[in-house]
């Protein structure tokens, strides 16, 4: 099962993917964690990235691609993946459809979330994470369960740099403009599903689970 789950940024990607890869039992593959793993490991990459990454702006193609390629090429994503936050322009699109062709792989559903600007700007403002397991939370929908410290780990959570409202804001512009076009890309192939983003999480996983097993 090779799944892309593609919308705006805030809209539930992450956590509708942490639940597929435990009712499929394959990997997340999200080129955000990913970025972030090597800005917080200080590689040469994450060091490029993050100039971008810091002002909500999209890294360069390039670099997104040579490191999808890499990992997709890994044995964990032999049996399918979740793609998370890739690919967000036309020339990623069409980067990932040589990559697959050269697999010999094809993506099965691309499953397209959405909700208002506004509820974006709430979620993600509200949005606090873990350094230390990557657990995300809503300090409105889905506390920890004392103020602003992990459940698990005990330490700290952090508003992430690209989570301020300012920020949020380009990323939504950018968003518009270079990662929509990829929606009408996918829908010629024929393999696009809308899922009603608005409701609660669980109603959102009840359904994605729903469209995937027809698939
Ligand atoms: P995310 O966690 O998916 O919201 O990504 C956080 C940031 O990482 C984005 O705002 C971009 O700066 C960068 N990023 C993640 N995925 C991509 C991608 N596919 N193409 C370009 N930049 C990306």
């Amino acid at each position: 099962m090779r799944l892309l789950l593609i919308g705006p940024p805030g809209v539930g990607k992450g956590t509708q993917a942490k639940f597929l890869v435990n009712h499929f039992k394959i990997p997340q593959i999200s080129t955000g964690d990913m970025l972030r793993e090597n800005v917080q490991n200080n590689t040469a990459l994450g060091t490029e990235a993050n100039i971008y990454m810091k002002e909500g702006k999209l890294v360069p193609d390039t670099v997104i691609l040579q490191m999808i390629k890499k990992r997709l090429n890994k044995n964990d994503c032999s049996n399918g993946y979740i793609l998370d936050g890739f690919p967000r322009t036309e020339p990623q699109a069409n980067g990932l459809d040589k990559l697959l062709k050269s697999l010999n792989q094809r993506l099965d559903c691309v499953m397209v979330m959405n909700i208002d600007d506004s509820m974006i700007i709430n979620r993600l403002s509200n949005r606090r994470s873990c350094k230390n397991c990557n657990q995300v939370y809503n300090l409105l929908y889905d506390p920890p369960k004392t103020d602003d410290i992990c459940d698990s780990c005990n330490v700290k959570l952090f508003l992430r740099d690209d989570d301020i409202p300012s920020t949020i804001k380009k990323r939504l512009i950018i968003y518009r403009e270079q990662t929509e076009p990829v929606i009408e890309y996918y829908t010629k192939f024929g393999i696009t599903k809308i899922i009603d983003s608005k409701g609660s999480i669980k109603d959102i996983k009840n359904n994605i689970i729903k469209i995937v097993t027809r698939i």
